[in-house]
């Protein structure tokens, strides 16, 4: 049996080492804190008996775990990243275990009067009776994704001390900057060495996800012409009002407050706008990748009809693509989600599969030739002091883990 005890005690040992990454950094990993897990978790890998266990110069870590039979079985991987994220501070975590929750309110502090309400988060009831562990009010978790690190730790830990459990060989792999969507980038799929992975980056209990977004950015930049106002008629071209326009003429539905489940949108995020230039800031997001490029066309069209009212070009449109849907890497290779479906349903667990409305490091990664769903982790409301984790869904992503290596290996025997 996997205790509560032990996943606790080895949960709490990682949320108390702050590995907050930084976005305007440009190194890798992007805070030099970040170090002092990566060591500990590489020295924890080599201690519980995982063999060429390696850390790189940018803090990604890899290990293996042997295979124990004799026939040919797929190598599978399991990934998770421990930094956490920079929208909330996560230095000096106090985390507290609340045993046997009883379904009402937790004062997280009572000092400034935080409290963590199932009336607000209604998930919280999916717990009664199970152990939480919570914040003080003043820092985030770091269940995303010490959650996910604790899980695989634990899992191969399982592993090793239950040799009766077959299965092939297993790599295991942390990374740092996920959270500022750097995670897969200096990933080394090679080395890795694995047919498949998956990333134990989900959120609640059963949820299994393999299609995100089509992901770009577009900057849409306008320039005027500035004259005094008092002299102005015919000459003054107020950047704007032609930016206004632009916006204007885009579907108001299709934007995030309107869209859910597989509906895509375009999402004004800033405007920065003065009589002489306007810059307007959007991602364009859709699962279907015709529409995704259906709405980057639509954009340039639009950019291309308003210049066509005026004698100069007065706007410009710059779109990057940022990631793409994993569902295009990851169907043809179906059996990986169906594989860790079963063992959901073998451990009573009801699989919650649906669509992600944002990318994971596993579709970067799908796309470097590493297919690689997500499964979940357990923890809620990530990002904040809200954040909490149930231990019982740490001890069933655990379980999820050996029990996927062993239904591979199993079926690698048919
Ligand atoms: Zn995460």
């Amino acid at each position: 049996m996997i205790t509560k005890e032990a996943i606790i005690k080895r949960f709490i040992s990682y949320v108390t080492v702050d590995t907050e990454s930084d976005p305007k950094s440009d190194t890798t990993p992007s805070t030099a804190k970040q170090w002092d897990l990566a060591h500990a978790l590489a020295k924890e890998l080599i201690a519980i008996g995982m063999k060429d266990v390696t850390i790189d110069p940018n803090a990604y870590i890899m290990a293996t775990l042997p295979s124990n039979v004799d026939h040919d079985v797929p190598t599978i991987g399991f990934i998770s990243h421990f930094d956490t994220s920079p929208d909330f501070t996560g230095a000096n975590v106090k985390p507290r275990v609340i045993e046997n929750y009883d379904g009402k309110d937790i004062a997280l502090n009572a000092e400034h009067n935080i409290i963590l309400s199932p009336d607000y988060f209604e998930d919280l009831l999916l717990y009664k009776g199970q152990t939480l562990i919570v914040t003080d009010g003043t820092t985030l978790l770091g269940a995303d994704d010490k959650a996910g690190i604790t899980e695989i730790v634990s899992a191969m830990e399982y592993l090793i001390n239950h040799p009766e459990i077959k299965h092939g060989d297993i790599k295991v792999g942390f990374t740092p900057d996920e959270e500022i969507g750097r995670g897969a980038h200096k990933f080394d799929v090679e080395k890795f060495g694995a047919d498949w992975a998956y990333t134990m980056d989900g959120s609640q209990i059963g949820e299994l996800e393999y299609e995100n977004f089509n992901a770009a950015g577009a900057t849409v930049t306008v320039k005027g012409k500035i004259v005094h106002p008092g002299y102005a008629k015919g000459k003054m071209v107020n950047s704007m009002y032609i930016a206004t326009e632009f916006i204007n003429s885009l579907p108001r539905l299709e934007t995030p407050e309107h869209t859910e489940g597989y509906q895509g949108f375009f999402h004004l995020y800033s405007v920065e706008g003065k009589v002489e230039e306007t810059v307007l800031q959007y991602i364009i997001r859709d699962h279907d990748m015709a529409h995704f490029e259906a709405r980057k066309e639509v954009m340039q069209n639009l950019t291309n009809e308003i210049n066509t009212q005026y004698e100069r070009e007065v706007i410009t449109i710059d779109i990057k693509d940022q990631y793409f849907n994993m569902k295009e890497k990851v169907e043809p290779v179906k059996h990986i989600v169906d594989i860790a479906e079963e063992a959901m349903k073998l451990l009573d667990i009801e699989p919650l599969i649906k669509p992600i409305r944002g990318g994971t490091d596993g579709s970067q990664l799908s796309y470097m030739g590493l297919p690689c769903p997500n499964i979940f982790a357990g923890g809620h409301n990530f990002h904040g002091r809200y954040e909490y984790v149930p231990v019982e869904s740490m001890i069933k992503a655990t379980e999820v883990i050996c029990k996927i290596a062993e239904l591979t290996a199993e079926k690698a025997l048919k």
